[in-house]
């Protein structure tokens, strides 16, 4: 295995609080360590790379994505999931368990392994279904999960209605050490709402979902999770009050850690007038005040983790061809067509992200709303601290999973040139400012963006 000297880049490792231009060397797949000072000879049979004016994180690792695969190859598979992956920076992604056959048993998590082995992308790391079939009622074997590579519990797609499943599901996986991520929505509330309750709801004419779908819920299991001594983790948070309610369970004790999406910090639900069916997606885009509180949740450190929630759906889940023209791009004067809004409630749930997110995390950090070093701990470190990997940090001797990011590179998205098989992004057109330009896992390059194709 070949040795790799990236150059004058600016490692940045918040895990050891350290923030400043450095080479870093990497050899047998693991990190040899820093190799300063900058621009000091070549190491023997080290190739060197020349990263000046770039940060050099650890991995990145996304707690939440979806692969479709098996089951759905017409929206994704398991190598363009992780090549898409690979292109957005991460290193490592936790692949949900709604696929079909749903990943509820052994077999099904060792074909998501034995697949991704034999893809030069970002790692798989599997998440086992907490009940079998997703139905809510008999729980999976935890422990057999755990044996075949599964690092995370959750229905996520389907909450979990039966408190005394979910609590005794809670008890198994605390005692085995991992956590249930929680997709917190009650369906009474919900009922058949496709989009936020408020102005923009009300301007289409469709049912609306309340907060209170997303807030009571996580109420109900934040007690719980009290009660069980377990880690919980709760996905996708939307709302102001879901994170007041995560604020005030850490101060009780509970092991609570939690997720936000680039969706939720980045639009607001009225992003749904112009982008329709791709901007739809489960919790849905809130209110502007909702936005504020997640962006301030970000920075004051009680979002633990960005997740993407990389939901992929070829255009016909999507409804484009009933939608496509109900709803105007034009910022200025969207434009609606007088039955959009029934055709958007049959449109599925959810927005690609993998090849987005650190672009759109990148604009807090140019906005100043966070340091670079705290972006690191939301897109890497928590993410590796929840799934319990090696990674997050740029240790010596640790697995060689690094990302190098140009930040100030200017790129327009432009869904029609995403690695992802589906298209389905509520952010086409969006000028965004730096991307990932080097993606290493295990000291192998798997994507090299200065020539925008994957290594
Ligand atoms: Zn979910």
């Amino acid at each position: 295995m070949s040795r790799i000297l990236l150059r004058g880049g600016r490692l940045i490792d918040p895990a050891r609080e350290i923030d400043e231009i450095c080479d870093l060397l990497i050899g047998d797949g693991a990190i040899e360590g820093i190799a300063g000072p900058p621009g000091a000879g070549n190491p023997e049979g080290a190739t060197p790379i020349d990263v000046a004016g770039c940060w050099v994180v650890p991995g990145l690792v996304d707690p939440h994505v979806h692969l479709r695969d098996p089951g759905f190859p017409e929206k994704e598979t398991i190598a363009t999931g992780l090549r898409a992956a690979a292109a957005g920076g991460f290193t490592a992604v936790a692949a949900m368990a709604n696929t079909s056959p749903v990943n509820d048993t052994p077999a099904v998590t060792r074909y998501m392994l034995e697949t991704a082995a034999g893809v030069r992308a970002a790692r798989l790391i599997p998440v086992s279904a907490v009940t079998r079939g997703l139905g809510g009622r008999e729980t999976v074997d935890f422990a057999a999960m755990i044996e075949a590579g599964a690092r995370l519990f959750s229905d996520d797609g389907i909450p979990i209605d039966d408190q005394a499943v979910l609590r005794a599901a809670m008890e198994q996986t605390g005692r085995l050490g991992f956590a249930i991520s929680l997709h917190e929505e009650d369906r009474a509330l919900t009922a058949h709402g496709a989009v936020n309750a408020g102005e923009v709801s009300k301007r289409l004419g469709v049912a609306g979902i309340p907060a209170a779908a997303e807030t009571e819920r996580v109420r109900r299991d934040l007690a719980l999770a009290i009660g069980a001594g377990a880690p919980v983790h709760v996905a996708h948070v939307s709302t102001a009050e879901s994170l007041d309610l995560i604020r005030a369970a850490r101060r009780s004790g509970a092991h609570v850690t939690c997720e936000a999406t680039p969706h939720h910090f980045a639009l607001d639900e009225r992003a749904v007038l112009r982008f329709g069916p791709d901007a739809k997606m489960a919790p849905p885009l809130r209110s502007q005040a909702d936005l504020t509180a997640v962006v301030a949740a970000i920075a004051d450190g009680t979002i633990n983790m960005i997740a993407t929630d990389h939901a992929p759906h070829d255009s016909h889940s999507k409804r484009i061809e009933r939608l496509g023209g109900l709803f105007s791009r034009d910022r200025d004067s969207p434009r609606l067509a007088e039955d959009a809004g029934e055709a958007l409630t049959d449109a599925a749930n959810g927005v690609v992200g993998l090849e987005t997110a650190l672009g759109l995390v990148l604009e807090l950090v140019h906005r100043g709303v966070i340091t670079a070093a705290r972006m690191v701990e939301l897109m890497s470190l928590g993410g590796a601290q929840l799934l319990r990997l090696e990674g997050g940090t740029l240790e010596e001797g640790m697995r060689a999973d690094v990302t190098v990011i140009d930040p100030n590179m200017e790129w327009t998205v432009d869904p029609t040139k995403f690695i992802s098989k589906s298209r389905n992004s509520p952010f086409a057109g969006r000028r965004l400012k730096g991307r990932a330009i080097l993606t290493i896992v295990a000291g192998n390059l798997v994507y090299d963006g200065r020539t925008g194709v994957s290594a």
